[in-house]
Parts: structure tokens; sequence; C-alpha cells
């Protein structure tokens, strides 16, 4: 009897335990949302700015903090939701930090979130929502983060990146060649590649005729908030989805557009008649000696060429082939092992044009985007897997036969009596004798006024023109 009472007594007092526990555990829960979100003034207010749109503004002030808020609002839970668990996010992450920054804090600092929304009208009930928070939790500690939403009231939804750019036109390359554009600075795509590989991470928003993109990566961003990069619409028309072509390229852009193909079409007429450029290409190395010579000769009359790689010989020469990188000059490719490629099966065809790209990249750290086919042997395969790898074929303009003959004062007489502007040499920095002719080669050619730019930098001028071969004539 006296044994089964104290049971039940250790039963009851544990049981009890518990639930004190939990009631105390939620209840310093309780406490602690409290203390982190109580407010001394609370001020609330909404605005209608468009019809279906109100923007609902609440600022809070407490001792150790300050809050204002704008969250944009339409009685559209597929919109309203995905806006508001960003906003609630963000909040919880500033008052975590707020409560993690607190006991070594300056007793006079006043902890501050600002979240700020503008909006702009695309077409009627379409409009890009762009949400900036400024925030403090220290004074070393003030950070930018931003994040825009397109929305539809008509569709009742949130618009995504891929609904309006077409992914198979618009690709990450696209995007950093338009971004590029727009800087003033020299970039890297290696700094990009994360931030532009997935279009529906990429943040934006249009006002008039532009679109500006965010990039809040950490290399990426500038003084502290997200990097902004406007991009005009006319730069755009190619990559829109069908349904968003026909609402952004308006007659007025497309008028834009046929100005800025007479600007650019008058800007390449300009180029090719102000300056005489031409392209020397150095293929078969890299190769110890008369590749270094030749390094040394274009060096002296600061000229970029373009070298046409065997991966083979770049593995042999690593150093050298990383000095050719290194020294500016164009690094393209031209196979593996030198295979006339309309002699060989399809499999070697694709291993001896993309094997060679990887190994090459591996080397220089450049990716070639031109491919030579060697002996100018070339198929619909070997120009199908050119395209399937972004390498432009490359044949040339002027061959000076110097692997035939192997005669320096030959080699020069070739390039003086074909040279015009818009040339692409051929030349083998294989051969000593080609180094050996190459000084008189730049002596003549620079007194004759002529620009020696790399092959992708001469494309844009003798577009049109075909690009060979025309074996010296
Ligand atoms: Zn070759």
């Amino acid at each position: 009897m006296l044994k089964e009472k104290s049971r039940t007594t250790w039963i009851i007092a544990i049981g009890l335990f518990v639930v004190l526990t939990i009631i105390i555990g939620s209840m310093s829960k309780f406490v602690q949302n409290v203390t982190h979100e109580e407010a001394i003034a609370v001020e609330i207010n909404s605005e209608q700015i468009e019809t279906g749109i109100r923007i609902d503004k609440e600022s809070k002030s407490a001792d150790t903090f300050t809050s204002y808020t704008m969250i944009p609002s339409t009685s559209i839970e597929a919109i309203d939701l995905p806006i508001f668990d960003w906003v609630q996010e963000q909040e919880d992450k500033f008052y975590k930090e707020m409560h993690e920054t607190k006991e070594h804090l300056d007793e006079n600092f006043v902890a501050h979130f600002n979240l700020d929304t503008s909006m702009h009208k695309i077409v009627d009930n379409v409009y890009t929502v762009e949400m900036k928070i400024d925030q403090a939790v220290e004074q070393s500690k003030e950070y930018v983060s931003m994040k825009t939403f397109v929305i539809d009231l008509n569709q009742e939804k949130i618009i995504q990146p891929t609904d309006i750019f077409d992914e198979n036109k618009f690709t990450a390359k696209d995007r950093f060649q338009l971004i590029v554009k727009q800087l003033d600075e020299k970039v890297k795509y290696d700094e990009w590649e994360e931030a532009l590989e997935d279009l529906n991470e990429i943040e934006f928003t249009l006002h008039e005729d532009e679109f500006t993109f965010y990039f809040n990566d950490k290399q990426l961003r500038k003084d502290n908030k997200a990097l902004e990069v406007n991009i005009p619409i006319v730069h755009l028309v190619d990559y829109f989805e069908e349904d968003y072509y026909n609402i952004f390229v308006t007659d007025e852009i497309i008028a834009e557009l046929e100005q800025l193909k007479i600007e650019e079409e008058q800007e390449r007429q300009d180029a090719i008649e102000n300056h005489k450029y031409i392209a020397l290409t150095f293929d078969d190395g890299p190769e110890v000696g008369s590749t270094e010579r030749i390094l040394d000769t274009l060096d002296k009359y600061d000229a970029k060429a373009t070298f046409f790689m065997l991966s083979r010989n770049v593995e042999q020469n690593p150093e050298i082939a990383k000095r050719v990188a290194d020294e500016g000059h164009e690094i393209a490719n031209h196979t593996i092992t030198h295979a006339d490629l309309n002699a060989v099966n399809s499999d070697r065809i694709r291993q001896e044009m993309t094997d060679s790209l990887a190994k090459i990249e591996q080397t220089t750290g450049i990716k070639p985007t031109l491919f030579r086919p060697p002996y100018g042997s070339k198929n619909d395969l070997v120009e199908s897997i050119a395209q399937e790898t972004d390498q432009a074929v490359i044949m040339w303009s002027i061959d000076t036969y110097d692997w035939k003959h192997r005669n320096a004062s030959t080699t020069f007489t070739t390039v003086k009596n074909y040279v015009r502007p818009g040339s692409i040499i051929l030349m083998h920095d294989i051969h000593q004798t080609t180094a050996d002719a190459l000084p008189q080669i730049m002596e003549y050619l620079h007194n004759e006024g002529y620009e020696f730019v790399t092959v992708s930098e001469l494309l844009p001028y003798i577009e049109g023109e075909g690009i060979g071969p025309y074996f010296g004539s």
C-alpha cells in the first residue's frame, strides 16, 4: 500500500516537472520574443498606390533599435506570401544579429532596419518591385541587401526571369558580354560565373527603357551594396520570350534599334578607313626557342597576335603557352595532334576539337573561342562541333608558306606583296626561319601604319568579307 502510494506520488511529481518545464520553456521563448521586438512606439499606415496594390508602412522604435518597413500588398496570396516570407526572413535575421551583438555594444548605439520599396509599372497590372534593406546592428556592420520581384496582377502571380527571357538564347555568356559592355573596368568571367549561372536567381527591375540588374554576391558588391548594371532594352531585344517581346519592343525601341545599327555601321566604316588593322597568326606551337623569339619581337612593337596552339605542344611546353597568354596574345585552338580532320572518323574529330580545348584552358587559364583546322581541312561535322563548343572557325587571307620554303626573306616578301587592311596572315611559330623573318616584317608593317590586333578584335571589322582562305591573293 505504502509502495503504491509513493509510486503515484513520483508519477505526479515527474508529470508536474515535465509540464512546468514546458510552460517555463515556452514562457522564456515568449519573453525573449517580446524583448526582441518590444517597441516603445509603433506606427502603421497603408497607402493605396495603384488599383490593386497598397503599401503597408510600419515604423517601430525602441531604446535599442528603430525599424521602418514598406511592404507591398495585393491581397493575392501567390504574390504577397513570397514577398512577406522574404521580409520576415530578413527581419528575423536582423533581430537575431542584434541579439548576438548586444553584449559588446556601446550602450548609446541604436540598431536600425530600414526596408524601402519602390515599384515601376511595366504595363497595366505588371510591376517590378524593388526592396532594399539598409541595416546596422553595430557601427561597423552597416549592410545593404536587396530583392526584386516582378508581379502580375492579371495572372495573379510572381513572374520569373525565365518567363521574360528565353533561357536558351539568353545564356550566361550573353549576360556576361552585355554586362562587360556597360562596365568601365575590365572584369573576368570567372568572378561572374556563379552570379550569372542561374537566370532565375538574378535580380532585376525595369525603369522606362532600361533594365537594371543587381549583383549582391560578395566579390561583386560595390560600396557595401549590390552592384547595379543598367542595360537598355535595345540591347536585349534578341533575348525576350515572345509575350514579353511584344510588351518591351515598342515602335520606339525598334526605331532606336535601327538608329543604333546605322551608327555601328558608321563606326565600323570609320575604323576601317582610319585604321589599318591586321591580325598576325602563328600556328602549331608553342615551341622552345622560336615561339619565345617571336614573343620578344612582338613585345618590341607592343603588338598582339593570335596563337593557334596544338594541345600536344601546350603539354610539352606549358611555361611557354602560359607566357603567350600572360603577355596578352589571343590563345586559339588548332587540335591536339594536327590531324587532318577530313581523314579521320567522327569520334576522332570531336576529340581533336574538344579535348584540346580543355587542355589549353587547363594550362593557360584561357578557353579558346577560335578554332583553325589543320591544313584548312573542314567539313560539316567540324562546323557543327565548333558551333556546339562556341568556337569560331578561322581560316586566313594570306598564307606565307613559311612551313614550305623555310626562307626568312621569302616569308617577308610574301607578307609585303599581299598585305592590306583586314588581312589575317598565316605563319608558324615552330620554325626558326619565321622567327628570323618577323623583325623585318614588323618593321615594314609598322612603318606602313598597320596596327596589330588579335583575330577576335579584327573580326568585327571584316564581317561580311568572309575569312578566306585566299592562299596569298
Ligand atoms: Zn597547322
